[in-house]
């Protein structure tokens, strides 16, 4: 039976790191770093999102701020606000909840936050210093795959992977992070043939696509750490990822549950980045 790498009790471990770096900082520096959420509108999910996100951030001794505006806001009027936020000296990370009302453009106001306090990844900047081994901010859920597939305690180097999905803000960076740590990766999407004997490959196998139960217990070679980052709601209601999970748990070394799996650990990895961004900040003042 597989070991269940247990999200909750690791992004609880990630938290505590992050309270005592913000502990840290505050006392090196005079202010505790800085995260403003932005929620634009009224989206259920999102709403509960950028609470939690807010809460979080001032459990850590961040100083997390949310600032809602109402769901008709014009482009202008958000991007001016981010404008404010990349001027502001005490935010080191802007955070823009998508998705947008449709009158403004998510890709415009992406492209509009400082790089360096794109605490979500998202930026083109970003993508390009991760792809190019250049410290980057790194989207938050992949950096949560990578501490769970660290945990695990599988050698990544020379390792196969193989991550199944391409977006730009989970599978694309997951399958950089794991080339950086020297794994041999394949990057699988819709039009991949032969899908299951791709995946029998993997040593490191990672789901990120959005289709319950896709990747079944004979796709997975005995062994292999697999990590689920699919949130798909069944035909019963519940929560259930891209891995078909009794089935895995038969063959996988390692595998994430869903919920309670890469989940837990997106919102600790976009503190733990709040802390990096400030500290980048901080280090390039002091070279100015
Ligand atoms: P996207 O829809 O942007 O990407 C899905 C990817 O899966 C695409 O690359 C697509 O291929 C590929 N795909 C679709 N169908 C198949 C198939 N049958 N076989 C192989 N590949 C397929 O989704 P995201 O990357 O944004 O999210 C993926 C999943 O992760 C979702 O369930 C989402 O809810 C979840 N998620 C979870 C987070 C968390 O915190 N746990 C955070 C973010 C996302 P193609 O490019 O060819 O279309």
């Amino acid at each position: 039976m597989a070991n269940i790498l247990d999200g909750k009790a690791i992004a609880e471990k990630v938290r505590a790191e992050v309270r005592a770096d913000v502990a840290g900082f505050t006392s090196a520096h005079g202010r505790a770093p800085g995260l403003t959420v932005v929620l634009v509108g009224e989206d259920p999910a999102s709403v509960v999102y950028t609470r939690n996100k807010e809460r979080s951030a001032k459990e850590c001794g961040i100083a997390g701020t949310l600032i809602r505006l109402p769901a008709e806001t014009p482009e202008a009027e958000v991007l001016a606000l981010v404008e404010r936020l990349n001027r502001d000296d005490a935010v080191d990370g802007i955070l823009v909840q998508l998705p947008l009302p449709k009158q403004v453009r998510e890709a415009e106001v992406l492209r509009a936050i400082d790089p360096d306090k794109d605490v979500d990844g998202f930026h083109a900047l970003n993508a390009g210093r991760l792809a190019t081994g250049h410290p980057a901010l790194v989207p938050c859920t992949p950096l949560g795959c990578m501490r769970l597939i660290a945990e695990s305690g599988v050698e990544l180097a020379g390792a196969r992977a193989v991550v199944v999905g391409r977006s730009n803000i989970v599978g694309k960076p997951i399958a950089q992070l794991l080339l950086a740590k020297h794994a041999t990766v394949t990057i699988a999407h819709s039009r991949t043939r032969d899908l299951p004997a791709v995946c029998r490959e993997a040593d490191v196998l990672v789901a990120a696509v959005g289709r319950a139960n896709l990747v079944r217990g004979d796709w997975i070679k005995p062994g292999a750490v697999v990590i689920d980052v699919g949130i798909n709601r069944g035909a019963d209601g519940k929560l259930v990822g891209d891995v078909a999970f009794a089935e895995a748990a038969e063959r996988a070394g390692h595998l994430t549950p869903v919920p309670g799996g890469v989940g837990p650990m997106t919102i600790a990895c976009l503190l733990a980045n709040t802390v990096t961004a400030a500290r980048a900040r901080e280090a390039a003042k002091r070279r100015a």
